[in-house]
Formats: C-alpha cells, sequence, structure tokens
C-alpha cells in the first residue's frame, strides 16, 4: 500500500511529494465521466480507512530520505476530504513539515459541512473543482453520490472564501458537449465573479477517461476561456497538443487580447510568433503591460 508517492518536480511547487488518503481502492462521492480511475460506486464516507499514526510514519520516513521536498500534496484515490481524520492528520503535518507548503485537491463535494472546511482551514493553498454550476449538469458529468446538491457547493465555497485567506484555486475541467455550452459557461462565470478565487485553471481530459466522453482542443479551451469575464484570472491547464501556429499581434492587438482575457507565459509561447513576442516586449518596457502573481502563475494583464 502506497501511502505516498513521488518526489514529483512541479515549476510552481518545487519539488513535491503526495500523501494518499485511499490507497486501497478508489472511494470517493462522485464518478467522473472524466475520472481517470475505473468507475466505481459513489459514496459518502470512507470504508478503508487508515490510521493518521501510518499516514505520518510513512510521511516521516519518506521525508527522511528526501530532505529537500518544497510541497505535500494531499489527494486520494478518490475524494481526500471524504477522510475522516483530516482536520487530525493536518494537525500532525503542520506541526513536522517546517516551511514545507501544504495543498489538497478536492473535489468541493462536502465544503458546505463545517468540519470539512475547519480541515481545509490548516492548508497553505487549496485547489477545489467546480466542473458544473447546475445541477443537472453535476448528476450528468460528476454523477454526484445523492444528496449532493451544486447550490450548497456554491455556497460552502463563498462562506469558505470569506474566512480563507491563502490561494484558492478553482479548476475546471471541460468535457465536450457535457459542461461546455455558453449556458453553462455563463453560469459559472457569473458565480466565479462573486467566489473571486486567485486563479481558475481550465483543463480537459488528458489520461484516458472512465467512459466515453471526449476531450476539447487547447484552441477550444482558449475559445472557451474568452466567454468567461475578462477579470477572472483563467489559466489554461491544457497538456493536449496545440495544433495551431502562432500568428502576429501588433502593439494594439496585444493589448486588445489583454483586455479580453490575462494571458500566461505559457499562453504567449503558444500564440504569439517571435515578432509579436518582441512586440510584446516593448509594450512590457512601456509599462503598458503588467504582471500579477495568482496562486504562483504569473499573469501579463492591462492595468
Ligand atoms: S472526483 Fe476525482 S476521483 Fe472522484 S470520480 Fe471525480 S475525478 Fe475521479
Amino acid at each position: 500500500m502506497n501511502i505516498i508517492f513521488g518526489p514529483v518536480n512541479s515549476r510552481r511547487f518545487g519539488k513535491s511529494l503526495g500523501i494518499d488518503l485511499s490507497p486501497s481502492k478508489k472511494q470517493c462521492n462522485f464518478d467522473c465521466l472524466y475520472c481517470e480511475l475505473d468507475p466505481a460506486k459513489t459514496m459518502d464516507e470512507y470504508e478503508d480507512i487508515i490510521s493518521v499514526e501510518e499516514i505520518m510514519n510513512a510521511l516521516n520516513s519518506s521525508l527522511q530520505n528526501h530532505q529537500d521536498i518544497d510541497a505535500l500534496t494531499v489527494t486520494a484515490n478518490g475524494e481526500p476530504t471524504l477522510y475522516p481524520y483530516l482536520s487530525e492528520l493536518m494537525d500532525e503535518i503542520n506541526r513536522v513539515k517546517g516551511s514545507i507548503k501544504t495543498l489538497i485537491l478536492s473535489n468541493a463535494a462536502k465544503i458546505d459541512d463545517e468540519k470539512t472546511q475547519e480541515a481545509l482551514m490548516k492548508f497553505d493553498t487549496v485547489k477545489l473543482s467546480l466542473d458544473c454550476a447546475t445541477s443537472r449538469c453535476l448528476k450528468r458529468l460528476d454523477r454526484s453520490h445523492d444528496g449532493i446538491d451544486v447550490e450548497k457547493i456554491k455556497k460552502g465555497m463563498l462562506e469558505f472564501k470569506k474566512k480563507f485567506y491563502n490561494p484558492l484555486i478553482l479548476e475546471i475541467l471541460m468535457v465536450k458537449t457535457i459542461n461546455d455550452s455558453d449556458e453553462e459557461i455563463e453560469a459559472l462565470s457569473s458565480y466565479l465573479l462573486e467566489l473571486k478565487p486567485t486563479r481558475v485553471d481550465i483543463g480537459t481530459i488528458d489520461r484516458p477517461p472512465a467512459y466515453k466522453v471526449e476531450a476539447l482542443s487547447y484552441e477550444e479551451l482558449r475559445k472557451i476561456s474568452l466567454k468567461f469575464d475578462s477579470s477572472l484570472p483563467i489559466y489554461i491547464a491544457s497538456r493536449k497538443k496545440v495544433t495551431a501556429k502562432p500568428s502576429y499581434y501588433s502593439q494594439e492587438d496585444i493589448l486588445e487580447t489583454l483586455k479580453k482575457r490575462p494571458l500566461t507565459q505559457e499562453d504567449i509561447d503558444v500564440l504569439f510568433d517571435s515578432k509579436s513576442k518582441n512586440n510584446f516586449q516593448v509594450l512590457m518596457n512601456e509599462k503598458k503591460i503588467d504582471k500579477l502573481d495568482c496562486g504562483g502563475y504569473l499573469f501579463y494583464i492591462k492595468p
């Protein structure tokens, strides 16, 4: 049973170890169409529970072998907030972690629960998924356990955001014909304007999914990103191969593009040809473009 995995290197978090709170099997309150794990029946509490002591023993021995860890990512074969001792576990981790940053990846289905919020408050960064802003979409795409209600999730996130001052990242996974309609994007956009997360990551399927569903291309994700309100810091987190060739952008085009949506360095590498990159640099030198750090990612914005 592998509780600790990694280390893996990432540009954002540096050298990171993963902690799997459900190493024996998938235990989740969702059964998402796009899940990279096999389909499984949903549950609202873990059936197989490992002790805090087991996790800490595994973590301490791993930290002894890797003394240069920058981040610990709490995750699961399933949903980590279903682990009943998450708050107690975080007390233990925070006691030993020193300067290491902690991050949790959650589907947010229990974010309206007080105990879950109490546990999440103990992390340095919280990343929550929200694929749908309407209940029909949530049922269809995330195939949530009975009793999970998207309105409660949205309300819970707003409550949590009010008291959590560390980075709160929102992740939306886009699936062709399921949650990419204008109606759904508009509902997500207006909710996100109210929530004001530190950053919004938009991605798509990049590993074989549990059910037969289709990914979107980078270009399609980019078109979708332009439908969200331009003030939202949207990062296109797609590992799909980019097929479009970089194009020429005049200085006016660049400023116009930034007005519609802030851009990351990855966007610039994908979209701009070399002359456009020079134009971009000129605008930077003239201070017509600003930089903004959103949860570890640098965005270029129009001041
Ligand atoms: S929430 Fe995550 S683990 Fe659970 S079914 Fe969805 S993708 Fe899979």
